[in-house]
């Protein structure tokens, strides 16, 4: 060897380096990687071929272009100069070296991260290896806070914690090139850093670090705010952490002042120096973005996720192949490794959707295993559809039904007519005429001999729909009764004894029903109202009182499909999408404090014509005694307003008894003017209210002041919805006009979904059901679909599933982990 003879060792370092970087052309802490390549190349060479002396030559002249490939193509030359050193130094086994061209086809075109990241195991992890057991994560001493701070403990943990974000580090731009107003990632080296508290502001800690490249230099500013950053150590020590010569890469907006440019608090990782951070971080990458707590950084979870990356070669993909070409998914095994580290956005549109569909496809496999096992394990009283009681009851009902109202009907009628226990949702907005759908099921079971029970969520509603099935029923010659909390104890004791013997085929109320001394001769059909109002215990509950009866559940607050499959995929949904003849839209308005005038005005236009009127405050959620203090105030303010009408006032701390009478005066127009606190919202039916006054409407959720407004509008006036507002902002603003511009339930639930989110729109019991790591139920509904209908398919041929064992084993874990158990029970 002569003093000429190129340095291998360094060779192969600093190409393997530069690989792991993601070929972003440095080499230690101020070289660039090709001119040291080239220095090398340009040594005469003592040995090989002639044909290996002229591809040396050659392999020069290509990496003085180096610096102006796009990473694919400096991958290829590193690759390739890699391939001829290892010829030159017999390194490799192959006698022949095949030409550049296959070189290039050879390598793959997305570099999967697990075959760069160092590979210290003695054997590949698989799925179900404790992470603390892999080699890196014991380095790193960083099991504790992955396994404590994030519950993370196996390999799978890890792989499928996904992240919530990505850093283009691809958009890696020179210095010399910014433009202010775009997002870049720039790399280079440090030449000064600092840190000191502000002299115009002593709270403010401003840390600055200059940096440069080849082709110029920029400020990077970051702040810190608060007493905790003032402390001159921890400045000295953010300070030390990025010495001069350190090698970092800082991603951010590009700021212009009269100095030059800035990138105000970009987001920073060294790559070189006494803190680097991850030796593979992949600058030309995306790089992603973790949830995080507290006391774990960025870093321990990228070098989890490396270290469990070699784990996904001995993944084998559960779906059957045939749904993955049938829906364009690419494989899980890509989908893992690419969410983490993407090679482009391209591939992580494509890992995310197929780890979406996941999301969605195990619930819904789920959902539909559960009902098919359900409908096949118990078996169900059949109640024959047709019969005299529905002929009556056709005949004495003042209108005909919708067509809605008779598919809806139909279905539930073909349902009941079988051993198979019905589990049906009928969703219909409010005035869609639920009620008369909910009656003929209740004839078809007692025609057949069975009892049935209708339970509401509030007293209001229990009675109300009490007193319209009284009017029906006592035409019918059929008994029916009323149970709530307030119903007296001798009348209760009737009941009770009249349910055992089934002489009452009717029970109507509330969570009354579900004690223990209601006792049923023969329950076949379970009826409930509003049924989001109830929990999961509850439903279960009146169910216990009979031998698997049929369930109808009613909502009158429709859902999106989306929420509706992932919320109740196992039920069956009806909708009545469509509203009596005649019915006229209720003109809907959004005024600030200054119109008030306004609406005073047309209150006391149509109190004038004989109208009524709803004034609507919002509840106060965390107390009902200011809850009270409000509605009483306005109650007051509203009789010096209007000393003309009467008010009334209705609110949470009433007995049943006291809200009863107040709204007997409202029905009966004692008063005109009725104010109350949200219990109004469901049910209250006076025809004569033309006017809904709702107050700070900008506090509540779209689908509620949808469901207030529909308490107007029941009778042959034309009706009005004031919502006032006593905000100027204009997200706000936007969500209002959304009622001013539409009657329709079902849109309006789905815009409420889009402005506030699943959690929101089902209030807070049911929210957590609808919690996906990546799925979002206003952007992936095309994916939903298609998973739904993939889960449909698959239950169709065979609900056991039989001979998909790995699917099989992943429906447990990912079902039984997003259901928590509860809603099985
Ligand atoms: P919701 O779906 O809100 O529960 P209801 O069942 O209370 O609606 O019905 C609202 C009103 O419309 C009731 O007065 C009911 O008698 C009436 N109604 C129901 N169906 C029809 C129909 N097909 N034609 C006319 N009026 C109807
Ligand atoms: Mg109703």
């Amino acid at each position: 060897m002569t003093a000429w003879e190129p340095n291998w060792e360094r060779l192969y370092k600093a190409l393997s380096v530069e690989a792991e970087r993601g070929f972003v052309d440095l080499m230690g802490k101020q070289y660039h990687f090709s001119e040291f390549v080239m220095l090398e190349l340009s040594k005469p060479l003592a040995t090989g071929t002639l044909e290996q002396q002229r591809r040396w030559r050659d392999m020069a002249i290509a990496f003085s272009e180096y610096p102006h490939c796009n990473p694919e193509e400096r991958r290829n030359l590193t690759i390739a100069a890699r391939n001829l050193f290892d010829n030159l130094q017999n390194r490799q086994e192959t006698p022949q070296e095949p030409p550049q061209s296959e070189i290039t086809s050879k390598t793959p075109k997305t570099a999967p991260i697990a075959a760069q990241a160092p590979s210290s195991y003695a054997s590949k992890p698989s799925l179900n290896t404790p992470l603390r057991e892999l080699a890196e994560i014991q380095r790193r001493r960083i099991a504790k806070p992955l396994e404590e701070r994030l519950g993370l403990y196996t390999v799978r943990d890890v792989l499928f914690y996904y992240p919530r974000d990505h850093i283009d580090y691809a958009r890696q731009v020179n210095i010399g090139q910014l433009v202010a107003g775009e997002t870049v990632t720039l790399v280079g080296t440090v030449k000064r850093s600092n840190c000191f508290t502000s002299p115009k502001n002593k709270k403010l800690t401003i840390f600055e670090l200059i940096l440069r490249d080849r082709t110029g230099q920029i400020k990077l500013n970051r702040f810190f705010g608060g007493a905790n950053f003032t402390n001159r150590g921890w400045q000295e020590r953010l300070k030390r952490q990025y010495p001069e010569g350190s090698v970092i890469a800082a991603s951010g907006l590009v700021k212009q002042n009269k100095y030059g440019f800035t990138l105000d608090n970009p987001e920073i990782e060294i790559l070189d120096g006494p803190g680097a951070a991850i030796e593979s971080i992949k600058i030309g990458r995306i790089l992603p973005v973790y949830p995080l707590v507290e006391g774990v950084t960025a870093d321990v979870v990228r070098h989890a996720v490396l270290a469990a990356l070699p784990a996904t070669e001995s993944i084998t993909d559960p779906l059957p192949a045939v749904l993955k070409r049938q829906y364009g998914l690419i494989g899980l095994k890509d989908a893992i490794a690419q969410i983490h580290f993407p090679s482009d956005r391209d591939s992580l549109t494509h890992a995310r959707r197929r780890l979406v569909f996941d999301e969605f496809f195990y619930l819904q496999l789920g959902f539909l295993q559960r009902r098919a096992q359900l409908k096949k394990a118990e078996k169900s009283a059949v109640l024959v559809p047709s019969g005299e009681l529905s002929e009556q009851f056709k005949r004495i009902l003042p209108f005909s039904l919708t067509n809605a109202q008779q598919r809806v009907v139909g279905e539930i009628l073909q349902d009941l007519n079988s051993e198979t226990p019905m589990n049906r949702l009928v969703q219909g907005d409010v005035g869609s005429g639920k009620t008369v759908v909910g009656v003929y099921a209740i004839l078809a079971a007692i025609q057949s001999g069975y009892q049935a029970a209708l339970m509401a969520p509030t007293e209001v509603l229990a009675e109300q729909h009490y007193r319209k099935l009284v009017t029906w029923f006592n035409l019918l010659h059929l008994p029916v009764e009323l149970l709530t909390g307030s119903t007296k104890a001798a009348k209760r004791r009737e009941i009770h004894a009249q349910l055992e013997t089934g002489e009452l085929p009717l029970l109507v109320g509330t969570h009354a029903l579900i004690q223990d001394k209601v006792k049923f001769r023969q329950l076949g059909l379970v009826v409930i109202d509003e049924q989001h109002r109830f929990g999961v215990e509850q439903r279960a509950r009146l169910l216990d009182k009979g031998r698997s009866p049929h369930v109808l559940t009613m909502t009158a607050t429709p859902i999106p499909r989306t929420l509706a499959l992932t919320l109740h995929g196992d039920l069956d949904v009806s909708q009545i999408d469509e509203l009596p003849p005649g019915r006229q839209p209720i003109q809907t308005t959004a005024l600030n404090g200054k119109q008030r005038r306004q609406a005073y005005d047309l209150i006391r236009r149509e109190i004038a014509q004989g109208r009524q009127v709803y004034v609507i405050l919002p509840m106060i959620e965390e107390s009902e005694k200011m809850d009270l203090r409000a509605a009483t105030q306005e109650y007051e303010r509203l009789q010096e307003i209007f000393p003309e009408f009467k008010v009334g006032l209705l609110h949470g701390r009433m007995s049943s008894a006291e809200k009863e009478d107040v709204l007997k005066q409202f029905r009966d127009n004692e008063t005109q003017i009725i104010v109350s606190t949200t219990v109004i919202e469901v049910g209250v039916d006076v025809p004569n209210a033309t006017v809904m006054l709702i107050e700070n409407a900008e506090r509540f959720g779209l689908s509620q002041l949808h469901q207030l407004r529909g308490r107007v509008g029941r009778g042959s006036h034309q009706s009005y919805c004031l919502l006032m507002s006593g905000t100027n902002n204009p997200d706000a603003k936007q969500r209002l006009a959304v009622l001013e511009q539409s009657q329709d339930g079902f849109f309006i639930s789905e815009m409420d979904l889009r402005f506030r989110g699943p959690g929101e729109v089902l209030g807070r019991r049911q929210s957590g059901v609808a919690d996906f790591a990546l799925a979002s139920l206003v952007e992936d509904q095309e994916v939903l679909n298609l998973a739904r209908e993939a889960a449909e398919k698959l239950i169709f041929a065979d609900e056991s599933l039989g001979g998909m064992s790995s699917l099989k084993k992943e429906l447990e874990i990912r079902y039984q982990k997003l259901m928590g158990g509860s809603i099985l029970t």
